[in-house]
């Protein structure tokens, strides 16, 4: 409920936006005119007419926006839906929770739901907000696409280790790599491999449209919602989502730990002596059946 409608229902004495300041809370402030509003809007690829056009109902605005054809957006009403449902849950964890998402956290935060919504249609998976999918077996990603494996290890005694490997849409390998992290948590370890995996892409030009795919669902989670600078994780979270923006395309999906035994084996071999990262241009032996055996299963 808005402060408008809190005030006049009398409950509340405060009808202003505690997010602005400036001018009475409607649903319309909240959405589109307040200043946090627009400046979300200006970043969202085709979202600058919609900050312009200040005139008009809710509804109308609502109807025309979802029916709205947008060459820059070709998604344009799952754009459009998915920024009205960030914003608003944004002015709700800061009234509710007195928790602060800047834009351009929004902004990654809506972009990661648009790109998995799309990604997920794409592979004809179901559509959640997360986990997005969960799958026994590994599956090839779309054409034109490359997939990102990830996985962590941590030993009873409190190392961390990493692995990831990267595989086209014919489910040929591309790159693995493996490193040792030290001292870290398994979260830690998880969301290394995803990190260390993302740059490696970059790093060597691999590709634009990534699936990225890991069993830890607390990590996928934890990208997708974001998580304040107390958390433990804040930094590598940061880190993900900062990286992520250079992409054209992108999305985080929890699996199954049996579609992902490739990486579990890749991120089990470093001792923690080995400090430097092991990157695999051609798939070492080791992992040979388990790449062989994701294939075996058509997907
Ligand atoms: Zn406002």
């Amino acid at each position: 409920m808005t402060n408008l409608t809190r005030f006049e229902r009398g409950l509340g004495l405060d009808s202003t936006c505690s997010i602005c300041r400036q001018g009475e809370e409607d649903i319309i402030h909240v959405l589109r005119d307040c200043k946090f509003a627009k400046e979300v809007w200006s970043k969202i690829p085709g979202g600058a007419a919609v900050s312009r056009s200040i005139n008009g109902e809710f509804q109308s605005w609502i109807i025309s926006n979802l029916t709205r054809k947008s060459q820059v957006t070709p998604n344009w009403s799952i754009t459009f839906a998915f920024t009205l449902d960030s914003i608003w849950y944004r002015r709700n964890k800061l009234i509710f929770q007195n928790s602060i998402l800047s834009v351009d956290q929004v902004v990654g935060e809506i972009r990661a739901r648009v790109n998995s919504f799309v990604a997920a249609t794409l592979t004809g998976a179901a559509c959640m907000r997360t986990p997005l999918f969960s799958s026994d077996h590994w599956k090839r990603p779309p054409e034109r696409f490359i997939k990102l494996n990830g996985d962590g290890a941590v030993t009873k005694d409190g190392y961390g280790s990493c692995g990831g490997v990267v595989r086209d849409s014919e489910g040929r390998f591309i790159i693995a790599f493996s490193k040792s992290l030290g001292r870290c948590s398994i979260i830690q370890s998880e969301l290394w491999a995803l990190l260390l995996g993302l740059r490696l892409i970059q790093n060597h030009h691999l590709g634009g449209q990534i699936s990225i795919e890991s069993d830890s669902k607390e990590a996928v989670k934890l990208i997708e919602e974001g998580c304040n600078r107390g958390h433990p994780c804040y930094d590598l979270v940061k880190s993900i989502n900062d990286l992520t923006l250079h992409f054209s395309f992108f999305s985080f999906s929890h699996i199954a730990r049996e579609a992902n035994l490739v990486v579990d084996k890749l991120a089990r071999l470093r001792s923690r002596l080995e400090e430097n990262m092991k990157i695999f241009h051609s798939p070492p032996n080791f992992i040979l059946s388990l790449l062989v055996a994701d294939n075996a299963v058509l997907s």
